[in-house]
C-alpha cells in the first residue's frame, strides 16, 4: 500500500481511511467542524493556501465531490484547474502518468483524481514528485476517503460520538466506495454495531467488513439504529443482468417514513447522493425531518478544507 503519511507523521497523500489513526481522523474532523457555517452565514474564507495550485483530474462524473473540492482549495486562496478528462489527452492515448507530469511541471501541487479504475490513485502517488499530494476523490468499488470523513462529521454532529451507536448502511454495499470508507471512519471513531443490510446479491465478499453483523431483512437490520444511511444501486459497475428491478427493489429495501419508524426516534437518515428516489429511498424520508442529507453536502466542503490544508500546510499538525 502507497504510504500516506510522511516520515514526519503528517498527511502527505489520502487514498484510503485504511490504517488512518483515530487521532489522525478526529484532528480532520476538528479542523473541518471549524470551517462548517449554518446556511445563509458567509463561507469562511483564508489565505493559507494562496499560491499553491489544485488539479481536479476526474474521469467518472461527479457533482459534489468535484464542486466541493474546488470551492474548498478556493476559499483557502488556492489556484484549481479543473481538467475535462474526456476532453483531454487523455482521450489521445497518453496516460494518466503523462496527464500528472505535465500538470506536476506547471507546479501543480495537489492531485484530486476520481477514476474507475482500482489503483489509479495509489500509483499516481507512486510517481509524482515529493512535493506533490495526491488525494482521491473516489477509486472504482474501493474508496472514498473525503466521503467517509463527512460522513463521520455528520454524525458526530448530530450524535456527538459515534462510540454506543448503532449505524446500519443499506443498500448495495458490494459495489460501494462510501460503504467502504465509511466502515473504516466509523470503526476507527469507535462504532461497534455497525450493520451491513442488503440483498444476498449486493452482499460483499465475506471476508470485508469485519466485525459488522450482516443482515438481508431490512426490519431486523434498521431496528433500534441511531443512523440509517441508504445507498445507491452502483448501476455503472454491475453487469446488466444482475440488475434489480427497481420496484421489487424499493418493495423489500426502499426507506420508507413507516420502515424508518423501526429504527430509533431521532435516527437520522444519510445518503451520500446520487439519490434514486423511489428506488432506495421515498421523498418523504429524504426531504423529512431525520434527513441530514444537505448537512452532508455542506460538510463535504469544510472536509475538504481540512483535508487540503493538512497536506499542504506545513505545522498544522493534522
Ligand atoms: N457519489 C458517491 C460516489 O461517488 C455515491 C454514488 O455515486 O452513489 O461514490
Amino acid at each position: 500500500m502507497t504510504e500516506q503519511l510522511r516520515p514526519d507523521g503528517t498527511l502527505r497523500h489520502l487514498l484510503t481511511l485504511e490504517g488512518l489513526s483515530r487521532d489522525m481522523i478526529e484532528r480532520l474532523l476538528d479542523r473541518a467542524q471549524g470551517f462548517v457555517r449554518p446556511l445563509g452565514a458567509r463561507p469562511p474564507v483564508s489565505q493559507s493556501l494562496t499560491g499553491r495550485t489544485v488539479a481536479n483530474l476526474f474521469t467518472e462524473p461527479s457533482t459534489r465531490t468535484r464542486v466541493s473540492f474546488e470551492l474548498a482549495a478556493k476559499r483557502l486562496g488556492a489556484d484549481v484547474v479543473n481538467l475535462e478528462v474526456q476532453l483531454s489527452s487523455r482521450v489521445k492515448g497518453e496516460s494518466m502518468l503523462d496527464t500528472v507530469y505535465t500538470l506536476q511541471a506547471m507546479h501543480v501541487d495537489v492531485m484530486v483524481i476520481r477514476d474507475a479504475e482500482a489503483g489509479v490513485p495509489a500509483s499516481v502517488a507512486a510517481n509524482v514528485a515529493p512535493h506533490v499530494s495526491v488525494l482521491s476523490a473516489g477509486e472504482a468499488h474501493v474508496s472514498h476517503p473525503t466521503q467517509g470523513l463527512l460522513d463521520a462529521l455528520t454524525v458526530r454532529q448530530h450524535k456527538k460520538s459515534l462510540e454506543g451507536l448503532s449505524i446500519a448502511i443499506v443498500g448495495d454495499i458490494r459495489h460501494s466506495r462510501v460503504a467502504r470508507s465509511d466502515y473504516y471512519a466509523f470503526r476507527t471513531l469507535g462504532c461497534v454495531d455497525l450493520r451491513i443490510v442488503a440483498p444476498p446479491a449486493l452482499m460483499p465478499a465475506a471476508e470485508e467488513f469485519a466485525g459488522c453483523s450482516r443482515h438481508t431483512s431490512l426490519k431486523t437490520g434498521l431496528k433500534d439504529a441511531d443512523v440509517v444511511m441508504m445507498l445507491r444501486i452502483q448501476r455503472e459497475r454491475m453487469g446488466h443482468a444482475n440488475l434489480p428491478d427497481a420496484d421489487r427493489y424499493f418493495a423489500k429495501y426502499g426507506l420508507t417514513p413507516e420502515r424508518l419508524a423501526g429504527a430509533r426516534p431521532g435516527a437520522i437518515v444519510m445518503h451520500p447522493q446520487p439519490m434514486n428516489r423511489g428506488i432506495e429511498i421515498s421523498s418523504d424520508v429524504a426531504d423529512g425531518p431525520q434527513s441530514v442529507i444537505r448537512d452532508q453536502v455542506r460538510n463535504g466542503v469544510a472536509v475538504r478544507m481540512a483535508v487540503l490544508e493538512a497536506v499542504l500546510a506545513a505545522g498544522t499538525g493534522a
